[in-house]
């Protein structure tokens, strides 16, 4: 059944949200309203709501990609389905979606950022039906839980795509206890790394990752780009791996330290992905690339062709979701930004409807 109104949380302007009753708009023939069961609180959201990052849409509109949900209208084959909502919706139908690179689609569509007023902290949320990932099977894992595979669990399985990564590689995830690290740390040994090695500044959570992927983990504050290295050397020496080729590096806090890290780190034929964002410069020595025969990617999103692969990875219990995930009411988004927003909450907040 649609609504003749949806509930949303708006955000009337940057620091403002607002409860309100939308009019459901009319419905195209490719559009497939869903109704929301869970939507994620991600970096991005805080990053509009707080710190003026402008999104495409102007405010007011709803925040929020990381959607799970069920489909309420449109194609037989969709109708009823539980769904997840790609974070980046592709048009399909240009050059670089027919190369296969449709996460980076410059006509792309973002719930809570571009596809209209539309986004996850809502009751319904109108969307391009072609996209949409229906979900299988899930037995022990809640539906709300499996809304974070729209971006939190999906970007860091791109970027290991990005890199080749497969069964006997050695991995370094710099921010690998955050909310898209820990998942990075998580997917790095689900696609078969041999060794993985977590880097974070918060030591409690990086102690947790221990169970979840990571075989060594370092706290670099108050040490030097070398004195991580020779952790990693010692390390490395006590498990006869070798410690200065091949290795690929994720940096996932899109901090400059962060960065200066991952670049001191990257060696002979080894792979740096840029997965965090950040606004600041760093510097480094180019030529150090072509001496090393390494390599220097960026990575954005995940196509939705990709995301069965990473759902079939959460259902089996590959990635486990429930130690990193929490569920709130929706009615308590106000506070949950601001826990979010201070680095108060431990795991990663799905909000459901209640309004
Ligand atoms: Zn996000
Ligand atoms: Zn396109």
């Amino acid at each position: 059944m649609v609504p003749d109104a949806i509930r949303t949380w708006q955000m009337t302007e940057p620091g403002r949200l607002e409860s309100r009753t939308v009019p459901t708009p009319a419905l195209g023939p490719d559009e497939a309203p869903g109704e929301i069961r869970g939507c994620g609180v991600c970096h991005t959201d805080l990053s509009y709501f707080y710190l003026g990052v402008p999104t495409i849409q102007k405010p007011p509109l709803t925040l929020g990609h990381e959607i799970a949900g069920v489909v309420v209208a449109g194609p037989e084959r969709l109708l009823g389905r539980e769904v997840v909502v790609p974070a980046v919706l592709p048009c399909n139908d240009c050059d670089i979606c027919r190369a296969g690179r449709g996460n980076r689609c410059l006509g792309q569509k973002m719930p809570g950022n571009s596809l209209g007023i539309w986004g996850g902290f809502a009751s319904h949320i109108p969307v391009p039906a072609a996209d949409l990932c229906p979900v299988p099977a899930h037995d022990g894992v809640p539906l709300e839980h499996l809304a974070v595979v729209a971006d939190a669990v999906t970007t860091p399985y791109q970027a290991a795509r990005r890199a080749r990564l497969g069964p006997g590689d050695r991995v370094v995830v710099i921010g690998a206890a955050g909310g898209v690290g820990s998942f990075m740390t998580q997917v790095a040994r689900g696609m078969g790394a041999d060794t993985v090695i977590g880097i974070d500044i918060n030591a409690a959570k990086l102690e947790r990752m221990r169970g979840y992927g990571a075989d060594f983990t370092i706290d670099p504050r108050g040490k030097s780009s070398k004195d991580v290295k020779e952790l990693i050397k010692s390390y490395c020496r006590s498990r006869g791996l070798p410690a200065n080729y091949g290795w690929k590096i994720f940096e996932v806090t899109g901090t400059r330290p962060g960065q200066e890290l991952a670049l001191a780190l990257l060696s002979f034929v080894g792979t740096l992905v840029v997965v965090g964002y950040g606004t600041e410069e760093t510097s480094y020595m180019l030529s150090k690339l072509m001496a090393f025969d390494a390599e220097l990617i960026g990575t954005w999103g995940c196509p939705p062709a990709a995301y069965p692969q990473v759902l079939d990875m959460c259902v089996s219990g590959r990635i486990a979701l429930a130690p990193f995930v929490e569920t709130r009411p929706m009615s308590e988004i106000a506070r949950v930004f601001e826990q979010a927003h201070h680095g108060a909450l431990d795991r990663r907040v799905v909000l459901t409807p209640d309004f």
